[in-house]
């Protein structure tokens, strides 16, 4: 029995050995591919409810891996943000967004571009003043861009977090609360804060065509928000019964398969354009 878990324990260790070596493999990777230009931003659009018109879209961040493919950044994120390399890589996305959306407008196309923000990238010195040098240096209109920050972040922020929000605010971008609904919202905080709007999780969004419940928290979010001054972006609308059950209970905005995917930005103006012409 003895000899037995010995050799369960060195399985084990193995087995933690081989995590611990794969996860430094991806790290040394993720550098690597920062390095070689390996990240490229993926857009999903956002429409009006009522109308269908494209409002805004959401930069999505994706890995073409020389030899894996296309990469989705659950397989790296987490990583990135352990190691410290979301920094670099989040100052590359806001960067990109921003030159993005500066084209867009040079374009005349009437679109406002949203980016997710992570923790470690906000809470760092340093962030907003990169965002206003990139706001000036691409010269867009700062209403045309959006900084995703989640829930958990906002409720769980010290006064300097929020602080960093407010001055990031100040430069005339929006706010977005992403994935609402997951955590734990502190209501009374909910109203102090210098936002724009709640993305509503698509945990909720799932069930609303099934679910009476769902449909009852889903509407209260949305007559929380407009109470409090701002609007609603539903994500992962995937069915348009889904997307006409939450257009009758007042969400502004639609997101999710059954609008589109996400696609390259070639694959996302040729959609923006037929949906203009429509
Ligand atoms: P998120 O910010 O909640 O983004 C929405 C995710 O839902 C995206 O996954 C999107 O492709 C997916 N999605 C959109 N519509 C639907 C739908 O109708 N059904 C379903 N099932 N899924 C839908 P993606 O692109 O794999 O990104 C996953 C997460 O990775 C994002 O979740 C975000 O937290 C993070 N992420 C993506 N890009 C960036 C980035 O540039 N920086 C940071 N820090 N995080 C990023
Ligand atoms: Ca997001
Ligand atoms: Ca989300
Ligand atoms: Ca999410």
């Amino acid at each position: 029995a003895k000899a037995l878990g010995r050799n369960q324990h060195h399985a084990y260790s193995a087995e933690l050995n081989k995590a611990a070596r794969d996860r430094l493999q991806l790290e040394v990777q993720l550098r690597e591919a920062a390095h070689a230009g390996q990240f490229e931003l993926y857009f999903q659009p956002q429409i009006h409810a009522e109308s269908g018109a494209l409002v805004s879209a959401e930069a999505l961040i994706r890995w073409k891996h020389p030899v894996h493919g296309l990469r989705l950044p659950g397989t790296f994120i987490d990583v990135a943000e352990d190691s410290g390399l979301i920094v670099e890589i989040g100052e590359w996305v806001v960067e990109q967004a921003i030159r993005t959306a500066a084209g867009w407008e040079a374009d005349g196309l009437d679109c406002r571009l949203s980016c997710n923000v992570s923790p470690r990238q906000i809470q760092r010195p340093g962030f907003v003043a990169h965002v206003r040098n990139c706001l000036d240096r691409y010269k867009v209109t700062p209403g045309k861009i959006e900084l995703e920050i989640t829930e958990s972040l906002v409720m769980s922020s010290d006064s300097a977090t929020i602080d960093t929000i407010a001055q990031l605010r100040a430069l005339g971008l929006s706010i977005a609360i992403d994935d609402f609904g997951t955590g734990y919202s502190n209501l009374a905080r909910l109203k102090k804060l210098p936002i724009d709007r709640l993305k509503i999780d698509r945990s909720l969004i799932q069930d609303v065509a099934y679910s009476a419940e769902a449909r009852t928290i889903v509407n209260a979010i949305v007559s929380l928000s407009h109470g409090l001054g701002y609007d609603c972006v539903a994500e992962g609308v995937e069915t348009s019964l889904q997307a006409d059950i939450l257009s009758v209970i007042g969400c502004e905005l639609l997101q999710g398969y059954s609008i589109a995917e996400p696609a390259d930005e070639a694959s996302f103006l040729s959609w923006a354009a037929a949906r203009a012409s429509r």
